[in-house]
């Protein structure tokens, strides 16, 4: 088998196995009562806690497990616009038209409970522009919530999210300058005004892969995941600012901080620091991997593929950087994304598939959707573009081998298909 398809899930770091199977065996207390195994678990937790915020420049006390990016998603969206404030009870939203589903269903749902929704749209590469935001936080004075993910999980593209959170910040002045407050003399100094509009950015596909600080980026929310990391399934994060308001998405126990009730799966968040530590310290030479890796995927697609066959291929987002100082300023590394208009996806990956390639459509979660990709919809508004997409994402184990057969199947596959464009995909 060969396997690229990363950004889908990653296979477990071994650190992370040890670390969760001993953790099984041995710290199976509930971190709640007071007895030793249940305070052996609390205090496995909490260390896990601060591993995971050194990873991103955070307090401990900043961290809430979730059970992944998805849960992440969906509380800070949710949580955000019903945290109880009364100028919450309704307002507009701001995200893009790239976000991945956990984020565009959660402001349909919200769409449904009254809140209103901007969805920002991106040029060609996928990424968002600050004018485009700016107008719209002008054009709705009510807003509440922005949220723009810091990597895209379909073409890489790596958005400009700190200069988005600093056109947020610049607008929550002018709005307090409007209403008179800080105008006051010496006001200013006697509490710090509240954010008004809070700014979350789903970080699921970059952290591991980019150097990420939260006091940098100056978010209030930012949501991740264990396993695009190699850490286990079904268990992530979300980072909550100190002092922001959110309303909880799960109600019950007193855990985490009575924020997000249930009780803690503390192997899994054990396996999970392991993984983020472990991506951490390996994180330059991984990226120097798969960046490599990515070039000359891209550079044999267009010398096996489009010069040697005619085939024409169109490579999605941002050119790869070409120096590692440069790695993802614009592109995730090991994210390669193309299309080839006229070929259908499904045929292609079927092809792959059978001689063990694991690549996918668009993302994971809509491969085997008949609907086109919404981001190089959003991005291009080609749909035979969209529908000859194949995406493949890297991980640092992959070889040229690997690249070199996965070449050799796709353009014995797309010869075949041009001799006999009817040939269905079982007959291939
Ligand atoms: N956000 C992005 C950008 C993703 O790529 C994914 C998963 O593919 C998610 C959210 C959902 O994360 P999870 O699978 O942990 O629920």
């Amino acid at each position: 088998m060969i396997y690229l398809d990363h950004a889908a899930t990653c296979p477990m770091r071994e650190c992370s196995l040890e670390q969760m199977t001993e953790a099984m065996q041995k710290v199976y207390g509930n971190a709640s009562p007071s007895y030793p195994i249940a305070q052996e678990a609390k205090a496995k937790l909490d260390q896990a806690r601060s591993v995971l915020a050194d990873t991103i420049g955070a307090d401990w006390k900043e961290i809430f497990f979730t059970s992944g990016g998805t849960e992440g998603d969906n509380w800070a969206l949710t949580g955000a616009v019903e945290a109880g404030l009364p100028e919450r009870r309704t307002g507009h939203i701001i995200t893009t038209q790239v976000e991945h589903h956990a984020v565009l269903h959660t402001c349909a749902y919200l769409e449904s409970r009254g809140y209103t929704v901007s969805y920002l749209p991106v040029d060609e590469e996928g990424f968002v522009s600050g004018e485009s935001l700016r107008k719209e936080l002008e054009r709705h004075p009510d807003t509440v919530l922005v949220s723009v993910m810091l990597a895209n999980n379909e073409v890489g593209t790596v958005e400009p999210v700190q200069e988005l959170v600093r056109i947020v910040r610049n607008r929550e002045e002018e709005l307090r300058n409007a209403d008179g407050e800080g105008a006051e003399p010496g006001r200013e100094f006697r509490r710090k005004p509240a954010r008004r509009i809070l700014f979350h950015t789903d970080a699921v596909q970059a952290y591991g892969k980019l150097s990420i600080d939260v006091k940098e980026l100056d978010v209030d929310l930012l949501s991740v995941s264990a396993h695009k990391i190699g850490g286990p399934k079904g268990i992530g994060f979300l980072y909550i600012r100190k002092g922001t308001r959110i309303g909880s998405l799960i109600h019950g126990g007193a855990q985490e901080s009575g924020r997000r009730a249930g009780t803690e799966n503390v192997p899994a968040v054990i396996g999970f620091a392991a993984a983020a530590k472990e991506a951490a310290a390996d994180r330059e030479k991984e990226n120097a991997t798969v960046r490599r890796l990515q070039l000359f995927f891209r550079d044999r697609l267009r010398k096996d593929v489009e010069e040697a066959c005619g085939i024409r291929m169109l490579w999605n987002g941002p050119e790869p950087e070409e120096t590692e100082e440069q790695t993802g300023t614009r592109r995730l590394p090991g994210n390669v994304s193309v299309s080839f208009p006229g070929f259908d996806q499904r045929t292609l990956l079927i092809n792959l598939d059978l001689a063990g390639i694991c690549a996918s459509g668009g993302s994971a979660c809509t491969t085997g959707a008949l609907d086109p990709s919404h981001v190089l919809m959003a991005m291009t508004k080609d749909l035979q573009r969209s529908a000859g997409t194949l995406r493949f994402s890297l991980g640092p184990e992959n070889t040229r081998e690997e690249i070199e057969t996965t070449l050799h199947v796709l353009t014995e596959t797309m010869k075949r298909i041009q001799l006999c464009p009817r040939t269905s995909s079982e007959e291939l």
